[in-house]
């Protein structure tokens, strides 16, 4: 397994595009990385068209002078193969090399990203490049990472070219073997839709209405893979050269085009692009979605931010600038989720192109007066006071599931409502963040042993084999939360018969007949006991026959009204809760610590503004602390018996936290949640911006 120790502490860097730039300005950058603490930057990643100006006539001479630069500086490299943008003479001379997206229009030249997975020439190109990189660079001493390509799949994840439909083909017969298996997993006796001959099979473009809903699943799968080869190439191209230097591509969290859990096991590290709205109600929860999903790819092993920006971004509607102290709470966020990177996009902000406003370390205005400069460097210093983190795990109590192809089937076409996942997961993970868990993400046929409580907010796909790892996992003691729209169609996107969810429904001791959606101004609500609070119920909610389950809470409108809205039932030697609506983050959380609290895991109660996570380092544990409420200091009572992280020093009882703040406390053992909580924050600290 990769270990992050060969760069001797935290990675701290960027993306260095010196082409962009003078040379006499390169020994100006080294020299400022060298303040700034920068020990990694990514190199070559845009530089196709620099590095081979014309067909087969390749240019190395200042990317040589660029990594002998660095490395005289003592600052190792990431190298790129450079292949994420082709260059405008190859899109040329290969006009079937670019893209065609679904309504047949093939994407011009003059942006990036611009080639077709499938086409043999581009593949043929770009492999001659990564050798060429790999033979001359192999062999440097500052070479300590490799980075294939760029941000797969981030602007066109689907090609539906001629070519890319004979690849859908053999990759359909590969996997279905015959046409009768492929027509009847595609349900094809519906609509007329039966395949007579292979050569008959197309990828699912424009069509009059609704394409078939399993060749729009398996087309995402293939899409998908089909990309993963184009990494597949590259990789083994470089670890054919350099088999003991790491090798990653950079992810972008939660995107729809590519299965990351797939990908991510191709990879020596996993590494993240995080781009959270500074202008968004809570940017730490989006980051951290994100962080954590990262983590769980390669089963807990630490990971890279490969970028993120040091203030803002320019490709939003509106910008808004990290403010003072969010960037440095964002990173110190990284680490607490297991990052062992922290890497920006870019060093120096660009003087012309399509990302001239994205901030940088080095801002347009120079280093000597930038307030953005100025925490960039501080944090590096402060970076070496944190090295300790390198060596610590994450673990989690909690899991969410998720599955690529679980949200590629819900957003295939023809619902009964449409139904954005990626809201909901969000939700549900805010009210876990809640109770003070980490989070882990986990897949249907993942390893479920290791948690206390996984939750799974609608799970609409789930193979007969995931049922019953899930299954296994209650019977075993485990505890299970179900929400709506749950184990609905098996892997080939069919129905599940005999009530929702029909494998599920010995486990959760009900059934449901069905759904009542609620458009948009519609509403039920659900009440916890007689007595309890009420809460808005939007979207969905469901008929549920309960067969052995207990209702904790039941709907109070509508033809539902007084009918279980979440149930919970014992199970084996665990116990399964179900969620049969959309519900607010605070009825969720209500949920979830109950179910935690029976499973023996501990929690605390706090607002979406605080952020807490706990590391293990050997016998001990870190707990670190966030105050990202941007404007409002927080005050804490702590756990007994922690010292600084940092220096060791005793930590007082109780703690305030100005806007923006972090805190890291040790703990001999583990860290008693229960015991932390947040008290009135001092109206005398409140500050504004
Ligand atoms: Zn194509």
């Amino acid at each position: 397994m990769f270990e992050i120790q060969p760069f001797g502490g935290i990675i701290y860097g960027a993306d260095y595009n010196p082409e962009q730039w003078p040379r006499d300005t390169w020994r100006d950058d080294a020299r400022l990385m060298n303040e700034a603490g920068v020990n990694l930057v990514s190199l070559g990643i845009f530089s196709w068209a620099h590095l081979e100006p014309r067909p087969g006539e390749y240019d190395f001479t200042w990317l040589d002078e660029v990594m002998d630069l660095l490395h005289e500086h003592g600052i190792n490299v990431n190298l790129a193969t450079a292949t994420a943008s082709p260059p405008p003479w190859l899109s040329l001379k290969y006009p079937d090399s670019r893209p065609v997206t679904a309504d047949g229009v093939r994407l011009e030249v003059g942006a990036r990203q611009l080639y077709c997975p499938s086409h043999q020439p581009f593949r043929a190109h770009a492999r001659l490049l990564v050798e060429q990189i790999a033979q001359r660079y192999g062999p440097h001493p500052a070479l300590k990472l490799w980075h294939i390509n760029n941000e797969y799949g981030c602007h066109v994840d689907q090609c539906f070219c001629a070519l890319c439909a004979e690849a859908f083909r053999a990759w359909l017969q590969a996997k279905y073997q015959t046409l009768d298996a492929l027509n009847d997993a595609w349900g094809t006796a519906f609509w007329s839709q039966r395949y007579g001959d292979w050569a008959e099979i197309q990828p699912p473009r424009r069509a009059p209405t609704f394409a078939n809903p399993t060749q729009q699943l398996d087309w995402r799968r293939f899409s998908s893979d089909n990309i993963l080869e184009l990494y597949r190439m590259e990789a083994g191209v470089v670890r054919a050269v350099t088999p003991h230097i790491p090798v990653t591509t950079n992810f972008l969290g939660f995107i729809p085009g590519l299965d990351y859990f797939k990908w991510a096991q191709e990879e020596d590290v996993v590494s993240l692009d995080a781009y959270p709205d500074p202008a968004g109600p809570h940017p730490h929860l989006e980051a951290g979605m994100s962080y954590d999903m990262m983590r769980s790819l390669r089963g807990g092993q630490r990971w890279i931010l490969m970028e993120q920006a040091p203030s803002a971004v320019n490709w939003r509607p509106y910008n808004a600038p990290k403010r003072p102290g969010l960037m440095r709470m964002l990173n110190h966020q990284a680490l607490a989720h297991g990052a062992s990177g922290l890497m920006f996009f870019q060093w120096r902000a660009s003087r012309a192109g399509a990302e001239k406003f994205h901030s940088g370390m080095v801002q347009h205005v120079g280093p000597a007066r930038s307030r953005v400069w100025e925490e960039i460097r501080s944090l590096g210093q402060e970076l070496r006071t944190l090295t300790r983190l390198t060596g610590a795990q994450v673990p989690a109590r909690a899991a969410i599931m998720f599955d690529w192809n679980s949200w590629w089937a819900l957003n295939v076409d023809s619902k009964p409502a449409v139904l954005p996942l990626l809201p909901l997961v969000q939700k549900w993970y805010a009210a876990l963040r809640s109770l003070g868990q980490n989070v882990d993400f986990v897949h249907p046929d993942g390893d479920l042993q290791g948690y206390d409580l996984v939750v799974m907010p609608n799970q609409y796909l789930l193979a007969q084999g995931s049922a019953q790892n899930i299954r296994q996992f209650v019977d075993g003691g485990g505890t299970l939360v179900t929400g709506f729209f749950s184990g609905i169609v098996d892997e080939h996107e069919h129905i599940q018969l005999g009530g929702y969810p029909a494998l599920l429904t010995d486990v959760l001791g009900l059934w449901v007949e069905e759904w009542v959606v609620l458009p948009p101004g519609e509403h039920n609500r659900v009440r916890f006991g007689a007595q309890g609070e009420a809460h808005d119920v939007l979207h969905w909610a469901e008929v549920i026959h309960p067969e052995g389950a207990e209702t904790l809470a039941t709907f109070d409108q509508d033809f539902i009204a007084g009918q279980p809205a979440v149930t919970r039932h014992g199970y084996g030697a665990g116990r399964a809760y179900y969620v049969g609506g959309d519900l607010p983050q605070a009825a969720l959380a209500q949920v979830f610590e109950e179910a935690l609290t029976h499973a023996g895991v501990p929690t605390c109660r706090l607002p979406d503004t605080v952020s807490v996570s706990v590391s293990r380092l050997g016998g001990r544990s870190v707990l670190h602390l966030l105050n990202a409420h941007p404007t409002q200091a927080l005050a804490f009572t702590l756990p007994a018996g922690g010292v600084h992280f940092e220096d060791g020093r005793p930590a007082a009882p109780s703690l305030t936290l100005l806007p923006y703040g972090v805190t890291l406390i040790e703990f001999e053992g583990e860290v008693a949640l229960d015991e932390l909580q947040l008290t009135q924050a001092p109206a005398a600290l409140t500050l504004s911006h």
